[in-house]
């Protein structure tokens, strides 16, 4: 019998067999398609003729198409629509997917025949896009450790093994300090919160078995209450618990634990042929090198320092005025910051919902797609993982471009969050593919359902992301779509935000559920306004957390990565009342695994670009400029990661980003 995941899917446009695919399913197609999968990759190592660009690098593209099925569908319904069979399906699938891909990486005989390949390179007639692919193929195996030799390669297998261990230390001390710790309230002390945070402090009472309310400290607790708690005195004890995560001494405590990871990291760099991790880190990524990750970030700090010094001042007064003397603290700021808001800026979030209704906001979102890049969205009836699920044909001048699904509504199956993922990504070889795109978000439901400001703006995002994968038109599918540098993937998505805000967007689409009139323009400007606010703080405590980031990881590892912290604080000239948004025993961003270890500052990075990439449509005669969408598609939103981020950003733009842009849009400096 056909499983039916692994059987040929025979529904319109091939979309996965959702209806015949039951639970039961998963666990033998995993198995058998990686089975599949490993014979294929054994026969390209054990070829028997010499290497040739097809019968290796194109014959590994070509691998593993059952497995890319069984994972496409597994992943989608395990995030999007998860019950207890999937979840345990999950812990199981982990550990043996990591060491099925560990294992080709390190594949020293499928190595051997790619380097060769590398080595002969200019000989070998290839196209642009097929040299990149061999590139990063080549580059992955030495990444990866491929090349080591005897003691060199013993010691690498022994770094990744202890990193994985620590990796996984900091964050269960993390999740031990953030359970143990909370702070009884007294009925008198809720005094001043808003009903959701009274409510929040109740049901984590309740959870943590205590008769009354408490604050503890998940951020969308902790958060809150220090915006909006009058009582100074609890918020320093709360705002020093918080701070205090992973530094608590005894068995949970990080910070050994950091000062290992970051000597192993180096270790691992220079055992690679590194100077240090950071440049390791970087190579793969658009700014690739330290030194221009720091500029940057430099460039960005010293006005968001000035903003912020401007800030603490009137925040200060604030504090004086209530009878508070001293400096403002820590502490201090959340909750001077929040009444400093509510005077200039109070949006009354009641009234502003109606006009942001999810069909309205979808639809202005395929309108703006229109406009820019011709494309249309016609409703397809196909049975999806879940009822709450939609999609749609998207075709340019009568020819299919993609399946597009949008799963829009929270419910507890899914994860929190929001993302876009393609079930199926475009490619060219072995066979023509059209994309497959879905994108999954956490809003309310409601009859209609209505949006609030963020949530708008998290649906242009993901369709932001949504459109790299549709509009991809490349050969390979290793290197199509959002597959590109991780300081360049949230282009295109923070980039479609910006067609949120234009006013004529705004003014057709956000509409009321019931009138039908547009957003008042007062409205309008209140919403873009207040989210600028406080730009100065939140910016340097991001910018604060990247530039330790880049620096425990550029050179020799920190003897004590406390110290070095407390050194950087000083060099920069911290702000004395804002701390980093994550410091190093609890920044696990950076410790729980590699992923954003020297590349904390890449959301910066991608905002830089995208206000600087939106300024080139307000200079070139406004959002919808026919010549610049062009541009975008072509040097951007369809080329995939086929050349170097930063040559893509150049066809573009016809320079590199500048960060005024930026500064400007974060109110930092004058417009
Ligand atoms: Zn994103």
């Amino acid at each position: 019998m056909t499983n039916s995941i692994l059987s040929d899917w025979t529904t319109p446009f091939e979309l996965a067999p959702f209806a015949q695919i039951s639970d039961d399913d998963f666990a033998p197609a995993l198995d058998q398609a990686m089975a599949a999968h490993n014979a294929e990759i054994d026969a390209i190592a054990a070829n028997t003729e010499a290497p040739s660009f097809a019968n290796t690098v194109e014959a590994l593209e070509a691998a593993g198409e059952d497995l890319n099925k069984v994972l496409s569908v597994f992943f989608t319904v395990a995030g999007a629509d998860s019950n207890p069979k999937r979840e345990e399906l999950q812990r199981a699938f982990s550990p043996k997917l990591a060491a099925h891909f560990a294992a080709i990486s390190s594949n020293k005989a499928l190595f051997s025949r790619v380097a060769d390949l590398w080595d002969r390179r200019d000989g070998l007639d290839l196209t642009e896009e097929q040299a990149r692919v061999l590139m990063l193929s080549h580059r992955g195996f030495v990444r990866a450790g491929a090349a080591l030799e005897g003691d060199a390669d013993a010691r690498m297998q022994e770094i990744k093994s202890r990193l994985a261990t620590l990796g996984t230390s900091f964050t269960q001390n993390l999740l031990a300090d953030e359970r143990d710790w909370y702070m009884d309230l007294s009925e008198d002390d809720l005094h001043g919160l808003p009903d959701f945070v009274v409510d929040a402090a109740r049901a984590a009472g309740k959870e943590k078995g205590v008769d009354g309310p408490v604050v503890t400290l998940s951020r969308s607790i902790i958060v809150p209450f220090l915006q909006f708690s009058p009582r100074r005195d609890l918020r320093e004890k709360a705002y020093r618990a918080w701070t205090a995560r992973g530094a608590n001494g005894g068995e949970t405590d990080n910070r050994e634990i950091a000062a290992e990871i970051l000597t192993l990291r180096q270790e691992r760099a220079q055992l690679l042929g590194y100077d240090s991790f950071a440049d390791y880190k970087l190579e793969t990524e658009m700014a690739r090198t330290p030194g221009r990750v720091r500029d940057l970030l430099m460039q960005v700090w010293e006005p968001a320092t000035a903003q912020a010094d401007a800030d603490a001042e009137v925040l200060t007064e604030m504090m004086q005025d209530d009878g508070v003397n001293g400096p403002l603290e820590a502490w201090d700021w959340r909750y001077y910051a929040e009444k400093r808001r509510k005077a200039e800026h109070d949006l009354d979030e009641a009234a502003l919902k109606p006009y942001l209704q999810l069909d309205r906001m979808i639809e202005a979102s395929f309108a703006c797609a229109n406009r820019l890049f011709g494309l249309e969205f016609a409703p397809l009836d196909v049975p999806l993982y879940h009822p709450d699920c939609r999609a749609w044909e998207v075709t340019r001048n009568g020819q299919h471009v993609a399946v597009f699904i949008g799963d829009y509504f929270a419910r507890g199956s899914k994860r929190s969050g929001a993302w876009c993922s393609a079930m199926r990504a475009q490619a060219k070889f072995p066979k023509v593919q059209a994309p497959v795109v879905i994108n999954v978000c956490n809003f309310a439901k409601g009859d209609p359902a209505l949006l609030s400001y963020d949530d708008a703006r998290t649906l242009f995002h993901e369709f932001g992301h949504a459109l790299h994968q549709m509009l991809s038109n490349v050969t390979y599918e290793s290197i199509s779509g959002t597959s590109v540098a991780r300081d360049f993937v949230e282009l295109p998505s923070q980039l479609y935000e910006h067609w949120l805000e234009v006013p004529e967007v705004l003014a057709e689409y956000a509409t009321h559920a019931e009138t039908g009139e547009p957003m008042p323009q007062e409205m309008l400007a209140k919403v873009l306004n207040a989210a600028n606010f406080d730009q100065g703080f939140q910016t340097v405590e991001y910018v604060a957390s990247a530039l330790v980031d880049l620096a425990f990881h550029d050179g020799a590892a920190p003897a004590d990565p406390m110290v070095k912290q407390a050194e950087m604080l000083a060099e920069l000239g911290m702000p004395h009342a804002i701390g980093m948004r994550h410091a190093t025993p609890h920044f696990a961003h950076v410790f729980a695994g590699d992923g954003y270890s020297s590349g904390y500052y890449s959301y910066m990075w991608s905002e830089v670009m995208d206000a600087d990439a939106f300024a080139a449509f307000e200079e070139a005669g406004g959002a919808f400029d026919a010549e610049r969408a062009k541009a975008l598609e072509d040097n951007i939103l369809s080329t995939g990661g086929s050349r170097e981020a930063e040559d893509l950003y150049l066809a573009f733009r016809g320079r590199l980003p500048g960060v005024e842009a930026l500064l400007k849009g974060r109110g930092l400096i004058a417009a």
